[in-house]
């Protein structure tokens, strides 16, 4: 069935009616030290110019998010366009990833979560995946966790992360720095997991780079109350902005999958004054895309993806 449908997305016509009008893709890390969450949230530099340079070599073109939404509502035709984007903002993209982005010129969209700028709040799940990595034995929350081999870690790695995951990100990140105190680890290099507001406004100097909204505390959006939506939205734009004296008009749902995106939302979001959002739902763009702005699907990025991908059969064309 794989075959015929790989086959499929070979035949022209098949190919043009799934290719869509461009394609977003979803990076988060970069960077050498592999994560127990695997290659679609940690991705190693090499792999990543390796997969730039094969789609530049099958014909595709970067393009700015901008340049997406233009072409969206103008109705001017795209044909193998990509928009690279960047969530979270980890430190070690400005090491791993930037140097490649620059050397090939390549735009890119980062969202970015004000209160890891801030230094407020950390990705509780970065100190997780340490944790875990780092202790083959440790405590946290008063419970005793034991896990030795990399498979056996990965599984206790989803086991916790489910359970945070519906969990405030203030609790969550409050258990991890209390585990990392416990079990002997340095619980202050949690806060430069990401990239400072100093460092942010000096990227967004560069014209390749544009800055986007990712809330304040990267939440479950679902299991918050309008007003608390509302604070989401409006805070992390409002701070962003001030830091890098410019309008921040994009978001970046946070986990961006159908499950974790209250219906509501978008009208906030345009209330607030965004111009566009994107899931992490997949599919190419479309040009039916240009009537929901607010729900541009994306690809993530994993170290098997291939231009192949973009135009196989599936069974919805929309996202
Ligand atoms: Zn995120």
């Amino acid at each position: 069935m794989r075959t015929f449908l790989r086959w499929l997305g070979g035949v022209s016509w098949v190919r043009r009616f799934y290719e869509g009008e461009a394609v977003i893709l979803a990076l988060h890390r970069v960077s050498r030290t592999p994560s127990l969450m695997g290659s679609s949230f940690c991705l190693h530099p090499e792999r990543l110019q390796h997969l730039l340079l094969h789609l530049i070599k099958k014909g595709y073109t970067f393009i700015s998010l901008e340049a997406l939404l233009y072409a969206l509502q103008a109705d001017h035709p795209l044909h193998k366009a990509i928009v690279l984007t960047i969530d979270d903002g980890y430190a070690d993209f400005l090491e791993e990833a930037y140097p490649i982005l620059k050397q090939l010129k390549i735009p890119f969209t980062m969202y970015v979560v004000s209160s890891f700028a801030k230094k407020e709040l950390f990705p509780w799940w970065v100190g997780l995946d340490h944790l875990i990595q780092e202790r083959h034995k440790f405590i946290l929350e008063g419970y005793s966790y034991e896990a030795k081999d990399w498979k056996k870690k990965k599984r206790l790695f989803s086991h916790l992360q489910r359970r945070y995951l519906r969990e405030s990100p203030h609790k969550a990140c409050g258990a991890i720095e209390s585990a990392f105190r416990k079990a002997g680890l340095p619980s202050e290099k949690l806060y430069e997991v990401c990239l400072d507001t100093y460092a942010l406004h000096s990227l967004s100097q560069d014209s390749l780079c544009r800055i986007g909204a990712h809330t304040v505390s990267h939440p479950w959006l679902p299991s918050l109350d309008w007003e608390k939506w509302e604070r989401e939205l409006s805070h992390s734009k409002a701070f962003l902005e001030a830091v890098l004296q410019r309008l921040v008009v994009d978001f970046a749902y946070p986990y961006g999958g159908p499950q974790d995106i209250p219906t509501g939302l978008e009208r906030l979001l345009s209330e607030i004054g965004y111009r566009s959002a994107v899931t992490l739902r997949w599919s190419p763009v479309y040009r039916a895309h240009r009537s929901s702005p607010y729900r541009l699907p994306r690809r993530v990025v994993n170290a098997s993806l291939a231009a192949e991908d973009f135009h196989r059969p599936r069974w919805r064309r929309m996202a």
